[in-house]
């Protein structure tokens, strides 16, 4: 595991331009994620069938302590502290709710917000859609800002399109906190990333968002 260097995921040209600017304020990767390393398989088997529960311990103990550490944090990037919470739903038809959300389901007093994906965007589907989910009316009375809570962020479209439906519906602003960065070992542009991040040092004390 590896802290991140950076809270950003520059929004690339292509979301930016679809999306007419309303995508996430902050977005918060825990770790990267190699696709070689032990963060990658368990958040590929922590969901998988049969599930790894060593995996779903292990994850929802890391979430916890980094909301319980940095949700200051990823709260002053977006305005204030989260009001919701919300997941990224499932684009593999996996019926009911997210399994990050039934694992944080009693850990937060936050309210959850529901997510329908438009079943035109299957998962191999990687580029920004505006109609890619649906979220019902925000109550405006009071600023909403719903924290995206989801497991891997590769290209971010999926997290970024429910960011722009969220903002759509009302929310105030948005943030994400994503368990693993997702990178790619063959991908010639993650090469220099690889490098860089090669000790494997993994500080819980320091987020994204300080970096
Ligand atoms: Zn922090």
């Amino acid at each position: 595991m590896r802290t991140p260097g950076y809270a950003y995921c520059y929004p690339c040209q292509e979301h930016q331009t679809e999306s007419g600017g309303l995508l996430a304020d902050v977005v918060v990767p825990i770790s990267y994620s190699p696709r070689i390393g032990q963060h990658h398989h368990h958040l590929r088997s922590y969901k998988a069938t049969p599930p790894s529960m060593q995996a779903r311990w292990n994850l929802l103990a890391l979430l916890l302590l980094f909301l319980r550490d940095h949700l200051d944090c990823v709260g002053d990037r977006m305005g204030g502290a989260p009001t919701h919470v919300v997941t990224v739903p499932s684009t593999r038809g996996r019926p009911g709710p997210h399994v990050l959300e039934t694992l944080m389901r009693t850990h937060t007093p936050l309210p959850w917000l529901s997510a329908v994906p438009n079943p035109r965007y299957g998962p191999e589907a990687r580029s920004f859609h505006a109609d890619w989910f649906a979220v019902g009316q925000i109550d405006r009375s009071a600023p909403a800002r719903p924290l995206i809570l989801d497991d891997t962020w590769t290209t971010g479209s999926r997290a970024q399109s429910l960011a722009y439906a969220l903002k759509r519906a009302g929310a105030r602003s948005v943030g994400v906190v994503v368990l693993g960065r997702h990178v790619r070992p063959e991908h010639e542009a993650s090469r220099p990333l690889l490098s860089a991040i090669q000790e494997p040092i993994f500080d819980p004390s320091v987020c994204a968002v300080q970096r």
